[in-house]
């Protein structure tokens, strides 16, 4: 049996580059040799309020952009969170075990709940909703961008707590970070991450954006005072735009200083941009196909919640058991 792997989404709005180079070209990379859970958290997504219809629709259009990416659903599971209730039913036996001291540490809480006017109770325990996800299903690897790494810790701090009380009971997970992507930065603000919530029109490139404005996104992107690249002194903004140029290329640092020492910073957004429309073209194209297919994705769903039930029901059961709580046999 192929060790397994799980990795989540929120549908909280368009998916970025940020997105893709730290988390999806990993889940494309690792879908054959791995037995892949990938998976849409509608329930995180609502840890902050998102508006009903809109959030069905981003659930779908995420499904959409996963298999445009390279995910095979032939080959990889692609589900719905709340379409596998376990996930929750977990949550909360894992709530139980955590303490709230571990979970007050994590910087996400702390970052996202400056912006709300109230902060749900949600916000605070997403963490331990995302434990629920990857060891429901018993994952060995979970590949994510450099911002979730904290959270994959706690996981691991929440599998070893729960397996010390209770006995062996979980797989403990190790986080796949990609060596270029793992953090992409805001283009506005290249000190800030890129984040699908974040609001401003020239903070990220989604997905989907047309090449015309990919063009004028980057030729706005925030640099520094310098005039042209200098790798002995990058700043961040500059910094950010080389690296999405080395992950969407796959060059090498070397190739990487040779080609851009030097450069004009204006030449230095034109080529990214270039390079960054050249891998979206053919990601779009697919995307449209996907969606001119009327019940097609819904398919897809269906059938891969169906596969995946039985495994979280599975390990819920086991987790009741050792526990203590009741089964009906
Ligand atoms: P939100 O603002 O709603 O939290 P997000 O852009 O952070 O959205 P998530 O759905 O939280 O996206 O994360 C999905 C995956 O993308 C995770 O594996 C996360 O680590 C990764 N990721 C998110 N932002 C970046 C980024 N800027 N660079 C690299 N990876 C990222
Ligand atoms: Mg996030």
């Amino acid at each position: 049996m192929k060790p397994r792997v799980f990795s989540g989404v929120q549908p909280s709005g368009n998916l970025h580059i940020g997105n893709y180079l730290g988390a999806l070209k990993n889940w494309v990379r690792m879908q054959h040799e791995y037995d892949c859970i990938y998976c849409i958290v509608d329930l995180h997504a609502i840890t902050v309020y998102q508006d009903p219809k809109e959030l069905l629709t981003k659930i779908r259009d995420i499904a959409a952009l996963f298999l445009a990416a390279g995910i095979d659903p032939k080959v990889s599971n692609v589900i719905v969170q709340s379409a596998v209730p376990a996930h929750a039913e977990l949550a909360w036996m894992l709530t139980c075990v955590t303490p709230m001291g571990w979970l007050s540490r994590m910087t996400q809480f702390k970052a996202k709940s400056e912006k709300q006017e109230t902060v749900g109770d949600g916000l605070f325990q997403y963490p331990v909703l995302m434990a629920a996800d990857i060891l429901l299903y018993q994952a060995a690897a979970v590949p994510v961008g450099d911002d979730q790494s904290q959270h994959v810790e706690l996981t691991r701090d929440i599998a070893q707590r729960f397996n010390s009380l209770y006995g062996e009971t979980f797989v403990v997970p190790a986080t796949t970070l990609p060596t270029i992507g793992a953090r992409v930065m805001g283009l506005d603000d290249p000190l800030k991450k890129m984040s699908k919530s974040d609001p401003g029109s020239g903070h990220a490139i989604a997905l989907l954006d047309p090449p015309a404005v990919i063009r004028k996104k980057f030729s706005r992107a925030t640099t520094d005072s310098l005039p042209a690249v200098d790798f002995d002194a990058l700043g961040p903004g500059v910094d950010n735009l080389l690296n999405i140029f080395q992950a969407f290329s796959d060059w090498t640092g070397d190739q990487m200083r040779a080609h851009f020492s030097g450069m004009r910073y204006g030449d230095l957004k034109k080529q990214v941009a270039e390079m960054v429309i050249s891998h979206l073209e053919p990601f779009q194209a697919r995307h449209r196909q996907i969606t001119a297919e009327p019940g097609y994705l819904d398919g897809v769903l269906r059938e891969a919640a169906g596969r995946a039930a039985p495994i979280a029901n599975s390990t819920v059961e086991l987790v009741k058991r050792r526990m203590g709580l009741y089964v009906t046999s």
